[in-house]
């Protein structure tokens, strides 16, 4: 069988990564993104421009592949939806809509028994007079929100008479956890019991946003098992086919919650590019384009620092050690919070 052509919806560093893991591989990308800027073009080997309800764009993108996947969860599902009833789309549609809105998402942790944070949907001020029992907590939109992004922090009872929430949005307040730290594992899901799975991850965020990860996580090894164990079973259950990422938080009695689940690649596994045989990017091209799974083995341990707004200028004309790899997103603007490159390191 001839490699087929894979086409991807979204174009920004994480579709420039994919299309990167598959040109290794000789797999042809087609992006297609809403930003005629799209950083993701500079990687792949073809480049659609079009907003995600444009019927011709979606069609003209159709044309040159031969399945689809996705660099981020906020595409419309009708979108989606459309595209699979023509070629085959790989994380399935349906999956999207569930951890595309963070109640739906929630409850679905919930069901598997997995352990989340307090929460609770909030549909206009009024409604959130009420939800004193939540404070401290955090207010954040139910969809569409990435890198804390439509999120409000609640201090006290106070800001929830202060908070002006937007008309006819949707929105979920969660309980804050004062949690010890946070972790996150990758897992690649090729079909009916057949995954790799990455070892933990250890996060930092300031402000909200990722700043760093390092492997290994500093954890204990019942948390370890337990955390890869239930990445396991969540991406089972959604019969995913791919890479996804699933974020938990550790408390200060090394209780293990799911944060959230992202149904692709994800930030923190940047540092599998250097550190592992096989990336997370590599593994989700394989699992979607129906290749062979390959055992997936750690070369080293390493740490991956994000570069975010005017980090980057430091870096551009910097020297660099073997060990360590530098990757600039190409974006045309550097604006504050926007992620805009990362450095591996990696411990040889
Ligand atoms: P995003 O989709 O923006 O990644 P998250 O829900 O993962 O949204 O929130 C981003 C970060 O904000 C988390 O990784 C964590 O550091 C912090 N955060 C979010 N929700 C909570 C919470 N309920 N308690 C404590 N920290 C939180
Ligand atoms: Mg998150």
């Amino acid at each position: 069988m001839s490699k087929p052509v894979l086409g991807i919806i979204g174009g920004g560093q994480l579709g420039s990564l994919l299309s990167s893991a598959a040109k290794k591989i000789n797999i042809k990308t087609v992006i297609f993104c809403d930003d005629k800027d799209a950083p993701a073009q500079n990687f792949s080997d073809d480049f659609v421009f079009g907003k995600y309800n444009d019927e011709e764009k979606i069609n003209e993108f159709i044309e040159k592949v031969d399945l689809v996947t996705f660099e981020f969860e906020n595409i419309p599902f009708n979108t989606l939806n459309k595209i699979n009833q023509v070629k085959k789309v790989l994380p399935k549609p349906g999956i999207n809509k569930i951890i595309q809105h963070r109640l739906y998402e929630k409850d679905f942790i919930n069901k598997c028994n997995f352990r989340t944070v307090l929460y609770d949907s909030v549909k206009n001020n009024t409604e959130l007079k009420t939800k004193k029992n939540f404070v401290p907590g955090i207010i954040k939109t139910c969809t569409f929100g990435y890198d804390g992004k439509g999120q409000y922090k609640i201090n006290s009872a106070k800001d929830l008479d202060k908070i002006n929430l937007g008309k006819g949005k949707e929105y979920i307040i969660e309980k804050f956890v004062n949690f010890k730290k946070e972790i996150s594992v990758i897992v690649t899901r090729f079909g009916i019991q057949k995954y790799e799975i990455y070892e933990p991850i250890e996060n930092v965020h300031e402000d909200q946003i990722l700043k760093n990860s390092k492997i290994p996580a500093e954890i204990s090894n019942e948390i370890l098992n337990k955390s890869k164990n239930w990445a396991k079973i969540i991406s089972e259950t959604l019969d995913y086919v791919g890479t996804l990422c699933v974020e938990f938080f550790i408390d200060k009695k090394d209780n293990l919650y799911v944060n959230e689940i992202a149904p692709r690649v994800h930030n923190s596994g940047h540092l599998t590019i250097n550190s592992y045989n096989i990336s997370q990017f590599e593994n989700h091209i394989r699992a979607v384009c129906g290749l062979e799974k390959k055992e997936t083995k750690k070369l080293f341990n390493a740490k991956m620092i994000n570069l975010i707004g005017n980090d980057i200028l430091l870096y551009r004309n910097k020297k660099f050690l073997s060990n360590e790899f530098f990757f600039d997103y190409l974006k045309k603007e550097i604006k504050p919070k926007r992620k805009m490159g990362h450095l591996t390191i990696v411990e040889k």
